[in-house]
């Protein structure tokens, strides 16, 4: 970070922004207009927040950037789905993604550089973790996607499901979900925010003790602790019961229905008798399974189930009792994979052989 670098206004809630305004001799007021250009009005600099007096734009300019990070990357995808590759302060890369349905403007966004989890089929893992994002970091690529609608379309949902583990940052996650419900900003509902997680018992607790009732989505990706270690290398020291007592939790806490993600891995979890025992597993919970075609990693091996097996395997979990959808794929052509973008910057690659599933 170079020294003369200024802290990005999205570090300051609304409180913080009042503070800075009394002691900058401004009236309270004027933080909460400052606020509504940045989270509703959709500013793109200083010089637009027209309402506010010339003196004080200078003054927020000289001691605020408005974004942090620079766009490296923008694709946009045939069915309008639009991805950034942002660079961060350090020059690490996070990206995040706007995918647009008829009802509903859904956005992707990353919580860390990199990944610690390890999973074998993921990109965003496969140099392992980086460093936490902060809250501020998090909040542009909600700013930054929320800018690139037109002035007749609106966020109306949030996955946190982009790079990295969310539970694992928790900290800085949890401010930025909160400044994302604010009224005078995106007021976005926390029914429509999706958390997904690995599966950290112990922070899914501490989730569920928050008090807010964010959906919960656990990335199970298998029905037993021998494939899921193998799929999910976090899980030899979780175990299998321990998340789903943890999501059970949270159901029992929340009222929130737990989503369990399930990517499709062609001969490895994508069997009928891995449905079925998947659906056991599952039997008696208030659950819905979230079937997921892997998309393509380059560097790696593994590859996608068809299209039919999909439709067998959500066909035997809902002869079972169990709701379960296959999720579309979007922005395919821009998109290959979960932080697939990022990985030509990432300098270190480890030997990509050692990842395959035997
Ligand atoms: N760490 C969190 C959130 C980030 S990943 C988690 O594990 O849930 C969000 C979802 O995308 C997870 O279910 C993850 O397993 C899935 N995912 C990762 N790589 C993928 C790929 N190549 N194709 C399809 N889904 C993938």
């Amino acid at each position: 970070m170079s020294s003369d670098a200024k802290p990005s206004v999205l570090s300051l809630d609304l409180p913080a922004l009042e503070t800075w305004c009394a002691e900058n001799g401004q009236p309270r007021f004027r933080a909460e207009q400052i606020f509504r250009w940045i989270y509703a009005r959709r500013a793109q600099s200083w010089e637009e927040m027209n309402d506010l007096p010339a003196k004080l734009r200078t003054a927020l300019a000289e001691q605020f950037s408005l974004f942090n990070s620079e766009v490296e990357t923008h694709s946009v995808a045939t069915d309008r789905t639009e991805k950034l590759l942002l660079k961060l302060r350090d020059g690490e890369f996070v990206e995040c993604v706007l995918m647009r349905e008829p009802d509903r403007n859904t956005i992707c966004i990353s919580t860390q550089v990199g990944c610690g989890m390890g999973c074998v089929f993921c990109a965003s893992g496969l140099a392992g973790l980086t460093r936490n994002l902060q809250t501020a970091e998090i909040l542009e690529q909600v700013a930054r996607l929320d800018r690139l609608q037109s002035d007749d379309e609106k966020l109306t949902n949030v996955v946190v499901m982009g790079m990295g583990e969310p539970l694992a940052n928790l900290k800085q996650l949890l401010p930025a979900l909160e400044r994302m419900q604010h009224a005078l900003g995106l007021n976005l509902g926390v029914r429509r925010i999706t958390v997904s997680t690995v599966g950290l018992p112990d922070r899914i607790r501490q989730l569920a003790a928050h008090g807010k009732p964010y959906n919960l989505a656990v990335s199970l990706h298998a029905p037993n602790d021998k494939l899921r270690d193998e799929i999910v290398p976090v899980n030899d020291k979780i175990g299998l019961d321990a998340v789903l007592s943890a999501a059970d939790e949270y159901f029992k806490t929340t009222g929130r229905r737990v989503t369990y993600e399930y990517v499709l891995l062609k001969g490895i979890n994508d069997s009928l008798e891995h449905a079925h025992e998947l659906a056991e597993v599952l039997a008696g919970r208030n659950a819905h399974v979230n079937l997921i075609p892997m998309n393509a990693v380059s560097l790696l091996s593994i590859g996608g189930s068809s299209p039919q097996q999909a439709r067998q395997f959500a066909a035997i979990l809902e002869q079972a009792g169990t709701a379960a959808t296959i999720r579309k794929r979007k922005g395919a052509d821009i998109d290959a994979a979960c932080g697939q973008l990022r990985l030509p910057k990432v300098q270190q690659m480890p030997d990509v052989q050692q990842l395959k599933v035997k």
